[in-house]
């Protein structure tokens, strides 16, 4: 947003209230790496340009990019500079930080979607005896307790660390809700690769025929490794991971999961199955075909023979529950009444109710691809035509 307000000559600061790429450095487990390719880590006017456009970056990688972005474009970043209160005031805004006040005729929340773990309220249910982590408290499987561990949501987190979790040794079992399936390559290209190339990614959201379910949609089941390896449900039954289904409720001490895995499954797979007809589809009227491997389709995903409804949480077989059910972002701060009652901002594609006031970064804000690094440099351009047009129009202040 920075980069691109630059661009346009318009006076700006970012306020950051850790250091630059704050998130990357500080709420992140330790092996977590990009499930973008390096080839797709690019913000305007700046791409990866290492020796590995195909593999997928750890963290330290991720800030050393970031930072580096942010010297070269000479972004006024303010860092250690917390934002307390955002209200309107004098047709413009009045933002409180812990160093002093600043009024400005607009402001961009660049807040990030994934401030906190989003957890449900059926947590206060879990016994004392269990340890509870989300992804910004679980570091990695050594600082678990010993033994059973129960990983609630099977979305990108949470099959990135059952599978870590499992392979550390801890009998995993996995409670399976709404979940995005998605091979990691397809026709010898990695699925993102076809994500952007054909299109899917670039759908505007007001295109969109449910923008709200869109949004809500949780995050593909993808994992960065140097293999390149698919990391779905039956990689994981595989390893050993127990499939339970959804967490309905947690009642004297006993969770208790819904049935229906294989209604479940046969709709993610259904889901997947449309998006590769997509991608065929396109390949085979743009000529691509040549480009590319043959189709594949892949193996359904497997219903376990006997799943559990019903875990004794005070058994013993489980020592800690990792809660990989979302993030959510968090708009404490401001002060302007643009937050619905479920905590999200209300916004038209980035565009705020509040004249001056505009959001990057949440999920399909105007595309797609809008919570994605790559993504930024679309949403970030139509949001400054937007906001250039309004500091046109608005009164200068005197
Ligand atoms: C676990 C995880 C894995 C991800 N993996 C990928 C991936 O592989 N590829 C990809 O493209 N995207 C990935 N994403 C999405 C990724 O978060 C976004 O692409 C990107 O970080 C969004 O950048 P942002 O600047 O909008 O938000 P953030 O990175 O969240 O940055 C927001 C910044 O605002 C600061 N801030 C918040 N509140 C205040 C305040 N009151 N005052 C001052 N500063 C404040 C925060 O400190 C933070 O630095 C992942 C997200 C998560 C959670």
């Amino acid at each position: 947003m920075s980069r691109v307000l630059g661009e346009r000559s318009i006076d700006h600061v970012v306020l950051e209230r850790g250091e630059v790429a704050n998130s990357w450095r500080r709420e992140r487990w330790d092996s977590l790496r990009l499930l973008t390719p390096n080839w797709q880590v690019r913000l305007p006017g700046q791409a990866y340009a290492g020796a590995h456009p195909d593999g997928y970056m750890p963290m330290a990688e991720v800030v050393a990019f970031i930072a580096g972005y942010a010297e070269t474009s000479r972004a006024p970043v303010r860092t250690r500079t917390e934002v307390t209160s955002v209200k309107t005031a004098d047709g413009g805004y009045r933002v409180a930080t812990n160093g002093g006040e600043i009024h400005c005729r607009s402001v961009v929340i660049a807040s990030g979607a994934c401030n906190a773990a989003h957890v449900p309220a059926l947590r206060a249910a879990v016994p004392a005896s269990i340890a509870c982590f989300t992804a910004f408290d679980y570091h990695n499987p050594a600082r678990l307790p010993e033994g059973g561990v129960l990983v609630v949501g099977a979305s990108a987190t949470g099959v990135q660390l059952a599978d870590e979790i499992r392979r550390a040794g801890h009998p995993v079992t996995l409670s399976v809700g709404e979940h995005v399936r998605l091979p990691r390559t397809y026709r010898g290209r990695d699925v993102l690769w076809w994500m952007e190339s054909s299109g899917v990614w670039n759908q505007r959201y007001d295109e969109i025929d449910d923008i709200v379910r869109a949004r809500r949609l949780p995050s593909p089941q993808l994992v960065g490794t140097p293999q390149h390896a698919t990391l779905d449900l039956n990689a994981l039954a595989a390893a050993g991971v127990e499939l339970v289904g959804r967490l309905s409720a947690i009642r004297d001490g006993r969770a208790l999961f819904s049935g229906g895995l294989r209604n479940l499954f046969a709709l993610a797979d259904l889901k997947m199955e449309r998006l590769l007809d997509t991608f065929d589809e396109w390949s085979r009227t743009h000529g691509r075909d040549a480009d590319v491997g043959t189709p594949e389709r892949f193996e359904p995903t497997r219903v376990p023979e006997k799943t559990r409804l019903e875990i004794d949480l005070g058994s013993g077989e489980f020592r800690s529950i990792v809660w990989a059910t979302g993030f959510r972002p968090e708009y404490g701060w401001l002060n302007v009444p643009v937050v619905d009652h479920k905590g999200q901002l209300r916004h038209d594609g980035g565009v705020v109710e509040s004249p001056g006031l505009y959001a990057i970064g949440l999920p399909v804000l105007r595309r797609r691809k809008s919570t994605f690094i790559l993504g930024a440099e679309d949403d970030a351009r139509d949001i400054v035509e937007h906001l250039a047009r309004y500091l046109d129009r608005a009164t200068p202040r005197t």
